[in-house]
């Protein structure tokens, strides 16, 4: 078993997001086109493909494993896939014992999969919710239903996981909104976090009219919430800088990818759906852990591929959108091929 990752800049690399299919059943304006084409299916790792290369990243020092996509729920059979995963969790081992496991999703078939979720070992799950106005939600996800994602989120808030709402912050789309959200997270018991947009793959949709600087935001909310401070060695690793809201207790995050720099703090690598290992979400180097695995690599060779592609993780991306000027620049593949 190899010694936990650590890259040229210092960053313990302890979190993998893995992508378990680019497919979506929504078409989030700022995500993907109307049109999106989707891989063919022998291009995407199979089950047995992601489980090896789990397994080899846990060997590795990964000790949270957030899942992904695409809508992670449309893959066919995705529930035995993370009960399998969810064995890592107890391992006798524990330095090869994963501590966390995670979901990202769109909440649109979370009300199916609440129960199987928490039996899996998750316990926190992250739902993508951009309005509360149901027409509005129409028009950002082209195929989303406001009705069924609350069905979802309220599923899995019954089943005992915690949720934080993901809304991508769009200046002229939903930023008279954040209030409201707020307080309706209150309500739920959820935290909230705020995400700008972020420059990944041609949308059809310019990105930068509704680029919304969350430092705006966070000075407006200020006016009507009580703002305290989650110091960053307390709140959870990762991109977001978190308050207290204490109004309601919950959480508010703010992942300011463009108007403030997170990079220092990456703990993170990103495994697309095609197994190719993004070391940063701005950047193209990786590795193609996919031929390997179908060239009959042993776990030994996996593991150098993995290491040699941490010893060159960039220390920063290059994200720029500039509302000003119009100047975009980020890499041409789509976050959910990625891997959000
Ligand atoms: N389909 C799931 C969902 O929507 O939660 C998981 C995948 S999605 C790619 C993961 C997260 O990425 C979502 O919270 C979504 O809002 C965010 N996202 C997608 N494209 C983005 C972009 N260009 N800028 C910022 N966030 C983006
Ligand atoms: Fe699908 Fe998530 Fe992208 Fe929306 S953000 S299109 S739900 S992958």
């Amino acid at each position: 078993m190899l010694s936990s990752l650590m890259d040229p800049a210092g960053r313990r690399i302890s979190y993998l997001r893995l992508s378990v299919t680019d497919r979506c059943d929504m078409r989030c304006t700022y995500c993907m086109s109307e049109t999106m084409t989707f891989l063919p299916r022998a291009e995407v790792l199979d089950f047995e493909e992601l489980l090896r290369l789990s397994h080899v990243f846990v060997g590795h020092g990964v000790r949270h494993l957030r899942i992904t996509g695409g809508e992670p729920l449309v893959r066919k059979d995705i529930g035995s896939f993370l009960t399998e995963l969810g064995t890592l969790l107890h391992r006798p081992d524990d330095a090869g014992r994963l501590r966390e496991l995670t979901l990202t999703t769109n909440g649109s078939r979370l009300a199916g999969f609440a129960d199987l979720l928490v039996r899996a070992g998750v316990r926190r799950i992250n739902v993508s919710l951009d309005s509360l106005d149901a027409e509005r939600f129409a028009r950002i996800t082209r195929r989303g239903t406001l009705a069924t994602t609350l069905e979802g989120i309220r599923a899995a808030r019954l089943a005992g996981l915690a949720v934080r709402i993901n809304t991508v912050a769009m200046a002229g789309v939903n930023d008279d909104e954040f209030d409201a959200m707020l307080a309706w997270c209150g309500q739920i018991g959820a935290d909230l976090c705020l995400i700008e947009t972020m420059p990944m793959g041609d949308t059809g949709v310019a990105r930068q009219s509704s680029y919304l600087p969350l430092s705006d935001v966070r000075a407006r909310l200020e006016k009507r919430w009580t703002l305290d401070t989650i110091p960053a060695a307390v709140a959870a690793n990762g991109p977001a800088r978190y308050v207290r809201v204490s109004e309601t207790g919950q959480r508010l995050g703010f992942i300011t990818p463009l108007s403030h720099n997170f990079c220092s703090t990456c703990n993170r690598v990103r495994l697309s759906c095609t197994g190719r290992l993004y070391t940063c979400l701005g950047h193209e180097d990786g590795a193609d852990l996919r031929s390997l695995l179908r060239g009959g690599a042993t776990d030994r060779d996996l593991n150098d591929a993995i290491g040699a592609a941490i010893a060159r993780k960039p220390a920063r991306h290059d994200f720029l959108l500039e509302r000003a000027t119009g100047q975009v620049m980020g890499p041409e593949r789509h976050m959910s091929v990625t891997g959000g």
